[in-house]
């Protein structure tokens, strides 16, 4: 059986990135998600082991030092990663898998998984990116600046990804992520 292929999301938070991959996962069965660890609160709506696995710091730290996270980052005082042991077994199995992190965890899965795609969603602009983050609402005013600051850091990563999709619309960035996993498949055949 032929191995899944790895495929690592990023883009600053509010550029859309999560409803492109649930779109992406819905249209497809055989693509898994790996739903990542935090030691952040979860955010109305949000569910454990859904959205993330919500943990305490001494949890995640537990985890770390024991070899069982595939990449992991401190975004705005709040750890996350990735727990290693269900991305191997899927990719085994001949899953594809989906990562959605940031670009610290991106270029550590690259160093790992040297065959991975790293994909960069992009938002139409920056005033839109800021009234998306702003619009949150869900945080303090300070928490949404930091995500600002964080999400203009993460835009200057795009350059260094292996394929950028801009979002001016979702159902043609879900085609657009479907076209480059096609590409990929048939570099295998
Ligand atoms: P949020 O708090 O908005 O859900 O996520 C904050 C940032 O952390 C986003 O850029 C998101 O992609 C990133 N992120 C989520 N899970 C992981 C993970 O497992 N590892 C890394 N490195 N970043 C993650």
């Amino acid at each position: 059986m032929t191995r899944g292929k790895l495929y690592v999301i990023s883009g600053p938070s509010g550029a859309g990135k999560g409803t492109i991959c649930r779109k992406v996962l819905e249209e497809d069965s055989n693509i898994r998600f790996s739903v990542s660890m935090t030691t952040r609160k979860p955010r109305e709506g949000e569910e454990d082991a859904v959205d993330y696995f919500f943990v305490s710091r001494e949890e995640f730290e537990r985890l770390l030092a024991e070899g069982g996270l595939l990449e992991h980052n401190l975004y705005v005082n709040n750890y996350y990663g990735t727990p290693v042991k269900q991305v191997v077994q899927w990719l085994g199995e001949g899953h594809d898998v989906i990562l959605e992190i940031d670009y610290n965890g991106a270029f550590q899965v690259r160093e790992t998984y040297p065959e991975a795609v790293l994909v960069f969603i992009l938002p139409p602009s920056v005033e839109e990116l800021r009234s998306r983050i702003m619009g949150r609402g869900s945080e303090t005013e300070e928490a949404m600046n930091r995500r600002l600051a964080e999400a203009m850091n993460e835009l200057a990563q795009a350059d260094k990804y292996d394929y950028r999709i801009v979002n001016e619309n979702v159902d043609a960035a879900v085609k657009e992520v479907q076209r480059i996993m096609k590409i990929e498949r048939s570099k295998e055949a």
